[in-house]
């Protein structure tokens, strides 16, 4: 081989290293950026018990209707939306206000050897992010279009500004213990969740008004009252929020 042939082959090889880097650079950067700017919600204020001052944690406690708060892809989270958390075990939160009757369910559900744990709680609007923008981007290198792929994405993944988990009202449950399987974890806390103001948010059965698909391991906290009268009468939180 010639010098010449040889300097030739190295250019050649230059230009294509350059090139993949940048489609790879574009894939996973810039697009997703701009897939960032396009969505841009409202970021929920957040602070945790620990860190709130005693009177703003009482006002806070004692604040009325904010368990039926509605938030889907049609109503996203207001503007200002403010939520004092409560820290769990493994870097887990929830909103204060829902952890007495988190903890009690728990406690019940081990009581009957079933042995629930939390896989995810509160989100920041980063963190909702940055799980639509891993959907996307496993969907895109499966080889779907960006269009595509974002709507695949968007069927498993809520916008951010509009996911019950932002307000820290919502955990996804599953089993923490190998002598129950998430399945039976799941089942029990379908009969039993709302005893404690917790529903089964995303069913099957309501998707149409939802929007959401099947979640079994999602569950919403609405309050006591709420939770059984949604649970006797088969009602989600839309439907049962626009009875009135
Ligand atoms: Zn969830």
């Amino acid at each position: 081989m010639t010098v010449r042939k040889h300097k030739k082959h190295i250019i050649i090889a230059a230009v294509v290293i350059v090139l993949i880097t940048a489609a790879w650079f574009y894939r996973y950067y810039i697009f997703d950026g701009e897939y960032k700017e396009a969505i841009a919600p409202e970021t929920v204020e957040y602070i945790y018990e620990d860190e709130a001052d005693s009177n703003v944690l009482k006002e806070y406690r004692n604040k009325k209707d904010w368990e039926l708060i509605v938030v889907n892809n049609d109503n996203p989270i207001p503007e200002g939306y403010k939520v004092i958390l409560t820290r769990l075990d493994n870097g887990q939160a929830v909103d204060c206000r829902i952890y007495p009757q988190l903890q009690k369910m728990f406690d019940d559900a081990r009581e009957q050897n079933i042995y629930p744990t939390i896989t995810s709680s509160f989100r920041t609007v980063e963190e909702q992010y940055d799980m639509l923008a891993d959907k996307y981007k496993e969907y895109k290198s499966q080889g779907y279009s960006d269009k595509k792929a974002k709507v695949l994405a968007e069927n498993w993944v809520a916008l951010p500004g509009t996911s019950e988990h932002e307000l820290g009202l919502a955990v996804d449950i599953g089993s923490g213990d190998g002598s129950v399987t998430d399945k039976e974890v799941w089942e029990w806390l379908d009969e039993n969740s709302y005893k404690y103001g917790f529903i089964l948010r995303y069913t099957e059965e309501k998707q149409d008004i939802t929007g959401i698909i099947p979640e079994e391991w999602h569950f919403r906290y609405v309050g006591l009252k709420a939770a059984e009268e949604m649970y006797n009468n088969n009602q989600c939180l839309e439907e049962y929020c626009s009875a009135d």
